[in-house]
């Protein structure tokens, strides 16, 4: 099946392009500074898109000054009340989500795919298995009910010649969601929003994330990514990129290997660690980090990273090393400073990793 692809703001989605992080604000979106505040942070770090909820008519408002204070594409998320869908659109946001379920009766929701045709702004359509009311049961399966109930909302939106629409059919369940999203491939064109809903706080969100979108993500299913996490929002941006870039998905996402200290640690890893994680937020690249607790072991486990640091039995002293190779014996300053360059430079292309 021919998949679509379109353009969401200035970013592309659908066949062809590569998988975008999402996440969402997390504080009432009428709060403008800490609205753009949180968005030009999280964009420095990778953030692709960025989504607000829409409460009232301040929140619709306030998107206007987010979108002129923003580079990424902004997406309006609406529940309930139809009218703030229009003013989303008529705020300039580039995607609107909205659960057709909810949004005030079939003849509302025309006039919102209407606006949106006539905006050249695309849809999310958020399906998912808490909102499956009447179609709760009806099959044998809660991926088939998803599907049942998306069928259905999916003939007014042809109706309309409404063709920009992504998908979301998240569910709480990593084997709901990895059948009902395998399923949605296999049977629609349309650009798929993949995520676990409410996994949870930190690891436990992670590892209930990753074991429902890795399958996913692996066989080239999904095109937007969010890990939402009751975390930080960076957490949720770092979890998305680590997902992505194993999942082989992405070529501009850094790894870094970590060793997890035992007796032969000679330096305070989790610290340091935490300063080159800092450093490979911004980095657009495929280069592979390594910071290691002693040179015994670590030099070698961490022979495939392109660099690394490794800790020697002297005060605050590291070994540089590059694929295994010793590069040379630094204070940490300056063994960090050597390190920093040499991943600039492997961004810049001015390096290439053996
Ligand atoms: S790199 Fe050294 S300190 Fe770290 S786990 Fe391996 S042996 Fe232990």
């Amino acid at each position: 099946m021919k998949r679509l692809q379109f353009a969401i703001g200035s970013k592309m989605i659908g066949e062809g392009h590569p998988c975008l992080i999402q996440t969402m604000g997390d504080q009432k979106t009428d709060k403008v500074d800490y609205a753009v505040s949180l968005t030009n942070r999280l964009s420095k770090m990778g953030l692709d898109m960025m989504r607000f909820s829409v409460l009232d008519k301040n929140d619709a408002f306030a998107l206007k000054e987010i979108k002129a204070k923003t580079m990424i594409p902004i997406i309006a998320d609406i529940h309930f009340d139809y009218t703030f869908a229009l003013m989303a659109m008529e705020a300039g946001v580039d995607k609107i989500r909205i659960n057709p379920g909810n949004i005030g009766g079939e003849a509302n929701l025309r006039l919102v795919i209407q606006e949106a045709k006539k905006k050249n702004i695309p849809i999310r359509i958020g399906v998912n298995s808490g909102s499956l009311n009447k179609y709760r049961g009806k099959t044998a399966s809660k991926a088939d009910d998803i599907l049942l109930a998306l069928d259905e909302t999916l003939e007014v939106f042809r109706e309309e010649g409404l063709e920009k629409i992504v998908l979301s059919l998240k569910s709480s369940n990593p084997h709901d969601l990895e059948e009902v999203y395998t399923k949605a491939y296999e049977k629609y064109p349309y650009p798929l929003h993949l995520g676990l809903t409410e996994s949870g706080y930190s690891t436990n969100g992670c590892i209930k994330s990753a074991l429902g979108v890795f399958p996913l993500l692996s066989k080239g299913i999904g095109d937007t990514l969010r890990v939402s996490l009751a975390d930080d929002r960076e957490e949720e941006i770092r979890a998305c990129k680590t997902l992505l870039r194993l999942a082989g998905r992405r070529k501009d996402i850094p790894d870094l290997v970590v060793c997890p200290t035992c007796g032969r640690t000679l330096v305070d890893v989790k610290p340091i660690s935490r300063l080159v994680q800092a450093k490979l937020d911004a980095v657009f690249s495929d280069v592979q980090v390594a910071v290691m607790g002693c040179p015994v072991n670590g030099i070698g486990e961490a022979k495939d990273a392109d660099y690394g640091i490794a800790g020697t039995g002297m005060k605050d002293t590291y070994l540089l090393f590059s694929k295994g190779k010793v590069l040379g014996q630094y204070q940490k300053e300056e063994a960090l400073e050597k390190l920093f360059k040499m991943i600039d430079e492997y961004e810049k292309g001015n390096l290439q990793a053996k």
